[in-house]
């Protein structure tokens, strides 16, 4: 028998780096076995440490919407590079960069670019307690928003109880005003509000999200949650890290027809290199640093390699046409993969938000955590290793999104369906 590369890069891996990797779920703890160590990848594809191709429905978890190395994306970072690596100083494609943003998503008049979504994130509620001088903040069970301090938190014993913290090295203290709340819940956002109104600087939510597979919010939660903020004077803030310019070219604010006082941005702004990003009106946002009193800022922030990847995505994500094409893509997966799995007797569905999708063991979608935690994961387990081994990669864990990107084609899209129907009618 061949020993595998990847077990043998594995083994290495866990002897220099916690559990063998830079970023906890890449570890494949949720599913089992030996993560893939990824050589390289083009367009809907890519390779692993044996040379094995795999069609990738993660997109490096969002970022590659144009698939993967675009030669216009690739092009852009190799002349940028030419120019010199960073500054440290400002640059004519960060003006524009700003202005793209400004321009194609409604709550934004200013924007301030930085590297990660967790910085995005943290500094959007620095912001937001800044700009109330209050001190609480409302999330949602199963909403992921970065590895800032008061945002990793899961809920409370009884409701309206403030929470528990779900790292160690999180102080209580730290998560003391961080409320949280059951996605979808108006009733309970409406409680809480009752109680502390005045003392919430703002909720964050992500209005599509992907970070408990695919959940979309109800249109009118959304509603309650901005009728609830205006009327106390607390900050909406989207974190559009995953869901911006992935369900629309307007993110989910466009979508929903919903303006956050805040937008988080990440991912697909940076195509492929660190770029996130915070803004709202010009008015909140004349309170960060240098101007106000709200502190920020970054080394690499606007890096100019990183902008060149994220333009030329901007660039390429407003061709027409390409949201159509790209929900079309997704539609055909989740409705292909349905029907595939009804014909095999499994109980199985799915959804798709433009180019965001969710797989679900469970007869309906969920609508919040605990609905997506009752679906069944053993199962997904054996689905995910099946398709694996027939070289296709879904997210290595029950509770994320999947993505496709411009480049997976009807026939991408149809081997993906044609292998699940194989594996469905094992599964049973
Ligand atoms: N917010 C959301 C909605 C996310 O999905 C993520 C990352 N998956 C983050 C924030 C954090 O972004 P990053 O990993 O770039 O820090």
């Amino acid at each position: 028998m061949t020993i595998s590369q990847n077990d043998v890069l594995f083994e290495r891996a866990q002897k220099t780096t916690p559990g063998g990797v830079n970023s906890p779920v890449r570890a494949f703890r949720s599913v089992g076995g030996t993560p893939r160590f990824i050589t390289r990848a083009e367009g809907p594809y890519f390779w692993d440490a044996d040379g094995k191709r795999y069609i990738d429905y993660i997109g490096s978890w969002g970022p590659a919407i144009v698939g993967h190395a675009h030669p216009q994306v690739v092009k852009a970072v190799q002349e940028a590079a030419t120019r010199g690596l960073s500054f440290g100083a400002p640059t004519q494609g960060e003006v524009e960069m700003a202005e793209e943003i400004a321009r194609l998503v409604p709550s934004i008049e200013q924007v301030r670019l930085v590297s990660s979504g967790t910085e995005a994130t943290m500094s959007a509620l620095r912001l937001a307690r800044g700009a109330t001088g209050r001190d609480k903040i409302i999330k949602f069970e199963g909403c992921y928003h970065g590895h800032a301090d008061s945002l990793l938190v899961k809920a409370g014993s009884g409701l309206l109880t403030f929470g528990n913290p779900t790292s160690a090295g999180v102080p209580e203290d730290f998560v003391k005003h961080t409320l949280v709340l059951d996605y979808n819940d108006v009733p309970g956002i409406e409680e809480a509000f009752a109680e502390y109104g005045d003392e919430i600087a703002c909720v964050i939510v992500e209005p599509v999200a992907g970070n408990m597979n695919l959940i979309k919010a109800s249109p009118e939660f959304l509603q309650a949650l901005r009728d609830l903020c205006t009327e106390h004077g607390a900050l909406l803030i989207f974190d559009e890290v995953m869901c911006g310019f992935r369900v629309g070219l307007a993110g989910a604010q466009g979508l929903y027809g919903i303006t956050p006082d805040l937008t988080a941005l990440g991912k697909v702004i940076g195509g492929g290199l660190p770029v996130a990003a915070f803004g709202g009106s010009a008015e909140l946002m004349s309170k960060m640093s240098p101007v106000g009193a709200v502190y920020q800022a970054g080394t690499l922030s606007g890096n100019p390699i990183a902008v060149a990847a994220g333009m030329t995505t901007l660039k390429l994500i407003q061709e027409a046409g390409f949201y159509e094409r790209l929900t079309a893509t997704a539609k055909r997966l989740a409705e292909g993969l349905t029907d595939a799995a009804f014909q095999e007797g499994v109980t199985f569905c799915a959804d798709y938000q433009g180019g965001m999708f969710g797989l679900y063991f469970s007869a309906e979608p969920p609508r919040n955590y605990a609905e997506m935690m009752a679906g069944d994961r053993a199962k997904f387990n054996e689905f995910f290793h099946a398709m694996l081994d027939e070289g296709v990669y879904f997210a290595p864990a029950a509770f994320e999104a999947g993505f496709v990107s411009a480049a997976h084609d009807d026939a991408v899209i149809d081997d993906t369906i044609e292998a699940a129907r194989r594996v469905f009618a094992r599964l049973k």
